[in-house]
């Protein structure tokens, strides 16, 4: 009798442990996930711009690294809901324990999913400064998030970075070893890229980009954003891995050099010669569509946005 109660116990603990891991990873999302090196992978998301009822907050890509010691994450996406979609898909490429989770920067497409990742077990690790800013943001930003969707992203808890990263360092992640690499507030205060440089993969956040002009925001520095787009390319990365869009190479990273320092100089004489924005940017269109035009889906409509930017910026 006592043995079948022990035995009816165990099954009762196991049948409760496998609903509760089963809510646990439960999501309606079904990522797939994409190899990309051995080991790496990136969760990519089809949907560039802002979270949207449309794409129920997925507008962000996720990159994971599989160690012998467990799986380092990089960025969480929108949402706790979105979190949970990562942790199953990951789940459906390895066995080890999800282990780290770093996130890139403070904008909230890539951290509002930590909670499902707190919520078992792992680490996370951001700059000081992007924790900081997190926290400023905190619950405002998960309720406009659910405006923004409809209510797709739901409620979610946050969970903070409760490991900061203050300087360029290497970090061992089992055998994996790891440099995170700072932009200077390039894209938004406190980014932060990890180089992988045995695989020479760099994973840059919205620090980089395949198919869009780089994204400006208001807290965005342009001179130190190219110099980190610089560094990027003096470690001739075989792979780079961009926040939102595919994945891509070196030669995008070039191309946004490129285009950011002849506009932010256009700009900048156009400043110093008393010239109006609309001035500024036809001479953008007259001298750079002809290049920028076919590498970039958005220069177009969005050349007068880049303009207007860095001439806030330069004021
Ligand atoms: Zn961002």
């Amino acid at each position: 009798m006592l043995k079948i109660t022990k035995r009816v116990l165990q099954y009762f603990g196991l049948f409760t442990l496998f609903i509760s891991s089963a809510l646990a990873v439960s999501s309606e999302f079904n990522f797939s996930v994409t190899p990309i090196a051995d080991n790496v992978y990136s969760i990519i998301s089809p949907s560039y711009g802002r979270p949207s009822a449309e794409n129920k907050g997925w507008n962000s890509n996720s990159h994971f690294v599989v160690t012998k010691s467990g799986v380092l994450v990089f960025d969480t996406g929108s949402s706790e809901i979105i979190g949970k979609g990562i942790i199953k898909a990951i789940k459906s490429v390895t066995e080890q324990p999800i282990r780290w989770v770093v996130n890139s920067h403070s904008h909230a497409d890539h951290w509002l999913g930590n909670a499902a990742f707190s919520n078992i077990g792992a680490k996370i690790l951001a700059t000081a400064s992007s924790t900081s800013a997190m926290k400023e943001d905190g619950q405002g930003v998960v309720d406009a998030f659910e405006r923004m969707t409809e209510g797709a992203t739901g409620n979610s808890s946050i969970a903070y970075p409760t490991t900061l990263l203050t300087k360029r360092e290497k970090r061992m992640f089992g055998e994996v070893e790891v440099e995170f690499i700072f932009a200077n507030d390039g894209h938004s205060p406190g980014d932060v890229l990890m180089w992988l440089p045995k695989q020479k993969i760099i994973l840059g956040g919205d620090v980089v980009n395949s198919d869009w002009i780089p994204i400006m925001t208001p807290r965005g520095n342009v001179p130190h954003l190219i110099d980190t787009l610089n560094a990027i390319i003096k470690l001739d990365p075989a792979i780079v891995l961009t926040g939102h869009g595919k994945g891509t190479t070196v030669q995008s990273v070039i191309r946004d050099v490129n285009l950011l320092s002849s506009v932010w100089k256009l700009v900048e004489n156009g400043n110093k010669e008393g010239k109006s924005v609309d001035n500024i940017l036809s001479q953008v269109t007259a001298e750079l569509a002809g290049k920028y035009s076919p590498l970039y889906k958005d220069f177009d409509s969005s050349s007068s946005y880049l303009v207007q930017m860095m001439y806030k910026k330069q004021q």
